[in-house]
């Protein structure tokens, strides 16, 4: 106790420096909201699918909701379409999860990284594609391969009845 009444102002100043130096640090690096290690999976779910993800790392920085996307791989000269879509998906799972809306996202490839902006058109062209994946799946009939992956055709739960299989043995993949 002596020394804690001996050194008190001492003990005040670097607790004081303490929290400036944490303060300046959360405020340059961002406050984690959401990371890999998370276990809440983000879901979006309507009457017609259900829609689920987990981002990279989602931060709170400068005042905004930043959601991170880690691409290992060569680095392109602009970010490839599916990974831009695929980062437009998870603005919108982040946002029907925690009824927050993110600013916009960071896709961080080896050597450089992009800054997406959350429009409403991205969202859209999102919701789109989930239509439009959902109308060329509806039937087996429906189905165009794109692919051309035997394996994938073998464990497919479809392929008893999908026309473009590559498996010729048109055994349901659950009899097996
Ligand atoms: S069987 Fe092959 S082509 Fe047909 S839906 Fe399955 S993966 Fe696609």
């Amino acid at each position: 106790m002596d020394f804690i009444k001996l050194y008190l102002k001492e003990i005040v100043i670097v607790c004081v420096w303490v929290l400036i130096i944490y303060f300046i640090f959360r405020r340059i690096f961002g406050k984690k909201v959401y990371g890999q290690y998370s276990d809440e999976i983000l879901k979006y779910e309507t009457d017609d699918f259900i829609l689920t993800g987990k981002p990279d790392r989602v931060l709170e920085k400068f005042g905004n909701l930043i959601i991170y996307e880690y691409k290992s791989g060569k680095t392109p000269k602009k970010p490839y379409e599916d990974h831009v879509i695929q980062l437009g998906a998870y603005f919108i799972l982040f946002e029907e999860t925690n009824k927050k809306r993110p600013d916009f996202g960071i896709i961080k490839y080896n050597e450089k990284e992009f800054r997406i902006e959350n429009t409403d058109e991205l969202k859209n062209k999102v919701l789109n594609l989930i239509q439009d994946y959902l109308k060329q799946t509806s039937h087996p009939e429906f189905i165009r391969r794109n692919h051309n992956n035997y394996g994938k055709c073998h464990h497919c739960r479809f392929r008893s009845e999908c026309k473009q299989s590559l498996v010729l043995n048109k055994v349901p993949a659950h009899d097996i």
